[in-house]
C-alpha cells in the first residue's frame, strides 16, 4: 500500500507546515517547550501507527491475526501469494475464507489478544 492514496495526505502536509511557522516563531524558553510539545504531538499523529485489535473474520468467524509472512508458492512454481511485510493497513483478508473487510477508518492491526482488560468484562483472561 502507498501512502499516495492516504486520504490524510493533505492533513499530514498542513500539519507540518504548521509546526514549521511555529518553529520559526518560537524565541523563549517556554515558546520552546511549546514546540518540543507540538513536534512529538504531529510526531505521533504521522505515524498514525495501526491500532491494535482483536479482529475476527465477519464472515467465517475466524480470528485475523496480522503478522508479516513468507510468500506462499505451489510445488511447480506458481506463486499464490507474494510475501507480506504487514505495513499498516484498513482492509484485512481473512486467510480462511478469503473475504476481505475494513474494522475502522484507520490502520488496525489483528492481534492474538489484546494487552489490557476492563475489571467487567463478561469473558476474563487469567
Ligand atoms: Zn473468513
Ligand atoms: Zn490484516
Amino acid at each position: 500500500m502507498s501512502t499516495s492514496n492516504d486520504p490524510h495526505a493533505a492533513h499530514w502536509g498542513a500539519l507540518a507546515a504548521a509546526a514549521e511557522t511555529i518553529g520559526a516563531l518560537c524565541t523563549t524558553e517556554q515558546a520552546r517547550e511549546l514546540c518540543a510539545a507540538i513536534d512529538r504531538l504531529s510526531d505521533a499523529i504521522m505515524r498514525h501507527e495501526p491500532i491494535d485489535m482483536v479482529l475476527h473474520c465477519p464472515a467465517c468467524g475466524e480470528q485475523h491475526v496480522d503478522a508479516p509472512e513468507p510468500s506462499v508458492e505451489h510445488d511447480h512454481g506458481a506463486v499464490e501469494f507474494p510475501a507480506w511485510d504487514n505495513p499498516p493497513h484498513r482492509s484485512h483478508l481473512c486467510h480462511g475464507c478469503g473475504h476481505i473487510w475494513r474494522p475502522a477508518d484507520v490502520a488496525t492491526n489483528g492481534v492474538r489478544e489484546i494487552k489490557t482488560q476492563g475489571k467487567n468484562d463478561s469473558v476474563r483472561r487469567s
